[in-house]
């Protein structure tokens, strides 16, 4: 989905293994062998998302948000690669010359005095609101360059952008609403760290709503990466099964990840452990359908203080393990 993944499919021996099968292979290594996400993948390659987004183009050009216009901007001088403004070498071929290129863009109007995210963009709770984000990310009162040299992404030629894809900061939120789209939910709720939030939020504000399908942000903080030597003794304690460390791993720290907005640390894992399998085992042989419904309606508005309620996350799983509680996994 990204220009580094032109790169290292440029790097992996570019065309003998195609693009789109080099991104899924790229995605499918995000998840365990043999296990991709229940939900299924969806890429910028796909051409349900590339349907889309084109729709909301030709949607934001009617509305007057978006236009096509004639645009000078640094390009590499080796390869024409657009290269941003900034004193760095050409993303492309590594080169470091460049000169002023004039041509068609794809532009996001300026909306003076409109924030670029706002209240309702993010998917929390008023008394967990982001302010500090949305201050920083600023408004969105300056004209912004959509369109980029790419090998590969969402090729904007049919509007006469020759040569020319969608920004991939915007195609991420096409990609989510086409996915939102088939599973005919109104509202998709995309999870990102704050920092990927402030870098994507003002290429993603024209991309953000189509014909009632609504994208929020729910932000999530950072979880250590890869094993943690101080779980081990954990995993003996509790004699700890494969289906319940991949459940702390792949299902729980994601979920506190969304509660604790600041960076998880390593140290901080046995304790999170240790709470995880005390409400495993505490898991009810029935499940009392209002607690799971007032989980299903915390979910919907954004809410995750059930998350560190010991009793109503051993009810969620309870219900995970009868299959019955899709809704808050979606959350
Ligand atoms: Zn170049």
């Amino acid at each position: 989905m990204t220009l580094a993944g032109d790169l290292r499919h440029r790097g992996a021996g570019g065309p003998k293994v195609s693009r789109r099968r080099f991104e899924a292979d790229l995605v499918a290594g995000k998840y365990p062998p043999g296990r991709p996400p229940p939900g299924g993948v969806l890429t910028d390659t796909d051409a349900e998302v590339a349907r889309l987004a084109l729709e909301m183009v030709e949607a934001g050009l009617r509305a007057g948000s978006l236009a096509i216009s004639r645009e000078t901007v640094p390009a590499c001088r080796a390869c024409g690669h657009l290269t941003g403004t900034g004193d760095h070498p050409c993303r492309a071929c590594g080169s470091t010359g460049t000169r002023a290129r004039t041509g068609l863009h794809l532009v996001a109007e300026p909306a003076y005095g409109r924030p670029a995210l706002d209240r309702p963009d993010i998917h929390a709770d008023r008394h967990r609101q982001p302010d500090h984000l949305r201050r920083t990310v600023g408004d969105a009162d300056r004209r912004l360059l959509l369109s980029r040299t790419r090998d590969h992404g969402i090729d904007l030629g049919p509007l006469g952008l020759d040569g020319l894809v969608l920004d991939p900061r915007a195609g991420l939120h096409a990609t989510v609403l086409a996915a939102a789209r088939r599973y005919r939910a109104d509202t998709a709720v995309m999870t990102v760290t704050e920092n990927a939030a402030r870098h994507i939020a003002a290429h993603g504000r024209p991309f953000r709503e189509h014909e009632g399908t609504r994208l929020r942000y729910a932000l999530h903080g950072r979880l250590p990466y890869g094993p943690s030597a101080g779980l081990k003794p954990l995993y003996e304690a509790y004699r700890a099964t494969p289906g319940a460390k991949d459940g702390f791993h792949e299902w729980f720290l994601p979920l506190f990840s969304l509660r604790v907005k600041s960076a998880t640390r390593p140290e901080q894992l046995p304790a999170l452990f240790k709470y995880y399998m005390r409400a495993r085992l505490a898991r009810p042989a029935t499940v009392d359908a209002a607690v799971l419904e007032s989980v299903r309606r915390s979910v919907r508005a954004g809410r995750t203080g059930w998350i560190t309620d010991r009793r109503t996350l051993a009810t969620v799983m309870a219900a995970r393990a009868t299959g019955r509680c899709r809704g808050a996994e979606a959350g």
